[in-house]
Order: structure tokens, then sequence, then C-alpha cells
């Protein structure tokens, strides 16, 4: 009799002891999210392409940086 609630409260205390485990288990193996793709346009002097959300938009045109806004399309 003694030996079966010893191995009562061994059972209890391993299943106490895998159940706070677990939930640790999931969020190690979570990957990071890549970040969202976003839109690329050219430099309209010098055809560098860059994100939309960093260009300069003069008439339509994308610009890198404010000397090449300055500048003006490039010739063809
Ligand atoms: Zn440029």
């Amino acid at each position: 009799m003694k030996y079966l609630v010893l191995l009562v409260v061994l059972v209890i205390a391993f299943s106490l002891w895998k159940s706070r485990r677990e939930p640790a288990a999931p969020e190690r193996t979570k990957a990071p999210q890549p970040p969202a793709p976003q839109d690329m346009v050219a430099c309209a002097h010098c055809g560098l392409h860059l994100p939309r959300s960093d260009a300069i938009v003069q008439y339509g045109a994308h610009y890198c940086c404010a000397d090449h806004l300055r500048a003006g399309p490039s010739a063809p």
C-alpha cells in the first residue's frame, strides 16, 4: 500500500511537470515572420531601384534623392 501511494504521487508530480513544460515548446518553434513585400520603383535619373515609400515623386516620376529630383529625368 505504501508503494501504491508513492507511485500515485510520482505520477501526479510527473504530469504536473510535463504540463508546465508543454506551453513553452510552440513558442520556441515559431519562426519570425518575414517583412511584407514592398513595391519597388526605379529612379528616373539614375535608375536605382528603391521602395516606393522611400522615393520622392514629382509629376509621376520617382527619384531616389533630392539631388536627382533637381537634376530631373535622365535623357534616354
Ligand atoms: Zn537617383
